[in-house]
């Protein structure tokens, strides 16, 4: 017998299991050591030793070490050893940076992994999905990826799409009774659940029948391909660069090694100094660099609380030029009180805070009690028609569900009703609330077996359902001016900031259809609730911040226009010029007008998630990139189309996380402020080791080209010019990863997407510090070598000092857009301690003996080092009075 074809009391029998309990701690321990975990076996890891081999595939570095090779061959010991050895511990580098760059990575995955909502030992807790075990139970909701198999038990309207698996993108209706057919096909198994498949609607509970590789995913994982690793188009462009970079560095070496050749150098000392000169000179760790620092720049926007699901999606943060942003919960706290209640045609005011549930109501400062008329069955009904419930923890009432539902408990609970109220109510259908159609549906059957349909929802998605309302008198007919009245105080109550919910209800018969369409109609209208969610106290800088960053931000939200522009106005986000638009105008209007008049609309009010894609495609024609944020699943097409889609971490569900590239941990925009600073200082500091190295590496080879077309010596020998290439472009490069921002990193507006590496004037800044450097270098070996020409190693080691310490100094230089002058040096300890240790190592492979002969070095004196300072200082401190 199969799943689908048992009852539910027989497959909790088998599981031994029971719905309302859920499996002991005991249980799953057991059941996970015989099933394992919940994951499917679809990746192999690459071995640690492939990664470290893989560091020396590189042409140039292959020619180096078969050069090294015959060096040592021919009884050149010392040198072949010593360059072996940098070699390798080259390999070693690169080999630690990948390790953490994908160290960093998986814990990105493992922080945006899927989470499932089981309940063991009788308690509800969200827990990593692949930590599920056969038998337990849980709770699926709308926009949920399922995460196992299941046999549905209790389905609220739940409908799954399972195109992953079948093929068919049409929804399917579920439900929880046994099918007696035999074998049936995955699509036709209705009362299954299964893994991978998405929650399009509604909700349900089920026991988990399957994991990991034992369910219908599991047996066509294998048929999956592994997804390819993603390259963003900063480490693309950098590849193509590098390609070129690399045809110049070799031109260049091979001219070097031409003339030398020519000027009656030794070919064979020719040969190896060009191919050291090859290695260092070429660029080939640039995209792996940009790798670890974006890796390390998305670590520290964890700390931020913004998790990047795409690494691309750092580059496009500097670029993003309009956010839009939900409202409820991402601007505001998603705290709803309930502090106005309307009804009978007069105001109630209710007192009290967030969801403590102590306060009373007042009619002009009167308290007014349970006499009050309908106000009882108002407020039962509110309790009816939800799906939240209020719990105590540590003394403090949390809700558990969703807030606006949670307002409607607490209400309750202030005017004496108590949690049990409702129990003499039977609920007999959902009809689940979307921010589509802003209302929600409960059908419920009383004691004496009456059925009445109660409505609650966006009031003006309400009124045209009703026929009715009530006041003291009883039930009237809704005339257009009761309409006029209703309307005028949803308004007042929404001018005041407060969200509004208005409430509805009809007797029906057991025939009725339960279709949506014809059963909420010709409702009766009771009243409205006017519920305050303050806006989260950091939004208003960060708004403020984000203006003077040249970034817009827009209010997007399904509440009504005059609560947006309310809270809008509260928190300085629309200028008295700005524009309010609602999805009423929205649908009129074309994308091409909506793009006309975009850039001075401010907010979006009583929008459905449609709207959304017709928001960012017309701020896209204007050119913008575009941050879009979302929740719900039906927010997903518009997350995908906008440039930087992001996701709620908590509110948000599986498949908005899915389509999204960032996702807010703690749902606040304000964080989507930080990772757009840190986004755009990520770039920045790419661009600063771009500089740093690619100006090394120019100064590296004029010394040499210049030298060689003066007919000198050659002013390093190849162990120099590696040394120089691990030690000065390794840590301090990396430091420059790590570098905080400049203090106008917001203060200017966003990068232009197209713009390219070298823009900005940075390669000009690279190419004249680069001769700079180059030409420093020259002079010191020139005037050493001439005033003491039988002491080569002399000029040498004079001429590699000075290449070091110009390096040194000019990787502060790279700090800074404008002079070096303007940034304290100090900020970045990383470079310092970088800076620091690379002159350690330098005094090392000077002053320390027995390496001396390995790096052919020799001993400096304080005039030396005067001189080299002097000399290798000019390149940063004759740029530092100019701003270029
Ligand atoms: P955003 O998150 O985009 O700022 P929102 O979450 O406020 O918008 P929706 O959740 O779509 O927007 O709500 C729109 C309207 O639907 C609300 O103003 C309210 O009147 C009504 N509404 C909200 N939640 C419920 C609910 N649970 N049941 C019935 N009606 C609701």
């Amino acid at each position: 017998m199969k799943w689908y074809q048992m009852d539910v009391d027989r497959v909790e029998q088998k599981l031994h299991v029971t719905t309302n309990r859920g499996l002991s701690a005991k249980k799953v321990d057991e059941r996970r050591k015989q099933f394992g975990l919940n994951v499917l076996e679809t990746e192999k890891n690459t071995s640690k030793w492939l990664i470290f081999l893989k560091q020396f595939q590189d042409f140039m570095v292959l020619v180096l070490l078969a050069a090294t090779l015959i060096a040592g061959l021919l009884g050149e010991y010392v040198d072949a050893i010593a360059i072996m050895v940098i070699v390798l511990v080259n390999g070693f580098i690169g080999f630690f940076q990948e390790q953490k760059a994908e160290k960093s990575l998986s814990k990105l995955k493992e922080l945006s992994a899927p989470v499932a909502n089981v309940l063991r030992d009788s308690e509800w807790s969200k827990i990593p999905s692949h930590e599920l075990v056969v038998g337990d139970v849980v709770r699926i909701n709308s926009g949920d990826r399922i995460s196992a198999d299941l046999r549905i038990v209790k389905s609220n309207s739940l409908e799954t799409e399972e195109s992953a698996l079948t093929g068919e993108s049409l929804p399917v209706m579920k439900h929880a009774t046994a099918i007696s057919k035999d074998q049936l096909d995955p699509q036709d198994q209705v009362n299954m659940g299964f893994m991978g498949t998405l929650v399009t609607r509604g909700s349900a509970t089920g026991i988990v029948v399957g994991t990991g590789m034992n369910t219908v995913m599991g047996q066509i994982a294998s048929l999956m391909v592994k997804t390819k690793k993603s390259v963003t188009p900063l480490e693309y462009k950098l590849a193509e660069l590098g390609k070129i970079l690399i045809v110049l560095a070799l031109f260049l070496t091979a001219l070097v090694v031409g003339i030398g050749v020519y000027q009656g150098h030794p070919v064979y000392n020719m040969f190896l100094a060009g191919v050291s000169l090859a290695v260092a000179a070429i660029p080939e760790g640039l995209p792996a660099i940009v790798t670890v620092a974006l890796s390390l720049g998305v670590q520290r926007m964890i700390k931020k609380k913004a998790i990047v699901r795409k690494l691309s999606a750092v580059e496009t943060l500097g670029c993003a030029s309009v956010i839009c942003s939900d409202k409820t919960g991402t601007m505001t706290e998603n705290q709803m009180t309930v502090k106005e209640v309307y009804i009978n045609g007069q105001y109630l005011y209710v007192s009290g805070d967030g969801y403590d549930i102590r306060g009373d109501y007042f009619l002009n400062k009167t308290k007014v009690d349970r006499a009050y008329p309908h106000l009882e069955s108002m407020l039962l009904y509110g309790m009816l028609c939800n799906n939240s419930s209020l719990q105590v923890k540590k003394g403090k009432y949390l809700v558990d569900g969703d807030p606006t539902e949670g307002a409607l408990l607490v209400a309750a609970r202030k005017m004496g009703l108590s949690p049990t109220d409702d129990e003499q109510y039977k609920v007999i259908k959902e009809i689940p609330f979307d921010s589509d159609r802003k209302r929600m549906s409960v059908i419920v059957e009383d004691e004496n077996k009456r059925r009445f349909i109660i409505t609650k929802g966006a009031p003006d998605v309400l009124l045209p359902r009703s026929s009715f309302f009530l006041d003291d008198s009883g039930r009237k007919l809704l005339r257009a001016e009761d309409k006029k009245g209703i309307d005028e105080a949803i308004n007042k109550m929404a001018e005041k900031a407060l969200r509004t919910i208005a409430i509805g209800m009809k007797p029906i018969s057991k025939n009725d259809s339960i279709d949506p369409i014809s059963i909420e109609k010709d409702l009766t209208f009771i009243g409205l609730y006017g519920m305050m969610d303050p806006p989260r106290k950091e939004v208003k800088t960060a708004i403020k911040e984000c203006k003077e960053a040249g970034i817009k931000t827009v209010m997007i939200t399904g509440d009504h226009e005059k609560t947006a522009r309310a809270i809008a106005i509260n928190l300085d986000l629309l200028p008295s010029e700005g524009l309010v638009l609602d999805g009423y105008q929205l649908n009129q209007m074309s994308v091409t007008e909506l793009r006309d008049i975009i850039e001075r609309v401010y907010v979006f009010a009583r929008v459905t998630p449609e709207h959304k894609l017709k928001i960012v495609q017309a701020f896209q024609e204007k050119g913008h990139i575009v941050a879009m944020t979302g929740d719900g699943v039906n927010d997903a097409p518009a997350i995908k189309a906008s440039n930087i889609g992001i996701s709620m971490g908590r509110s948000g569900t599986d498949v908005t996380k899915e389509a999204s590239s960032l996702i807010l941990m703690d749902d606040n925009f304000a964080t989507i402020k930080a990772a757009i600073k840190e986004g755009r200082n990520i770039y920045e500091n790419i661009r600063k080791f771009i500089r740093y190295l690619l100006a090394s590496n120019v100064g590296e080879i004029l010394v040499m080209l210049f030298a060689m077309l003066l007919a000198l010596p050659l002013p390093l020998v190849p162990v120099q010019i590696l040394w120089v290439n691990l030690v000065t472009d390794g840590l301090p490069a990396m430091a420059l990863g790590l570098d905080k921002s400049e203090e106008n990193v917001m203060k200017q507006g966003p990068r232009n997407p197209r713009e390219g590496i070298f823009a900005r004037g940075l390669g000009f800044k690279i190419i004249s510090r680069g001769i700079l450097i180059g030409l420093v270098t020259l002079i010191a070996f020139m005037l050493t070598y001439q005033n003491n020409p039988d002491n080569l190693i002399y000029g040498q080691t004079v001429a590699f000092t000075t290449l070091v310490m110009a390096q040194l100094i000019h990787v502060f230089d790279c700090r800074c857009e404008n002079t070096v002058f303007s940034r304290n040096p100090f900020e970045n300890m990383y470079l310092i301690f970088a800076v620091i240790s690379s002159l350690l190592l330098l005094l090392i492979v000077i002053y320390w003996e027995p390496l001396q002969p390995i790096f052919h070095t020799t001993f400096l004196g304080v005039r030396d080092w005067m001189f080299i300072l002097v000399l290798s200082a000019l390149p940063t401190v004759l740029f530092g009075f100019t701003k270029k």
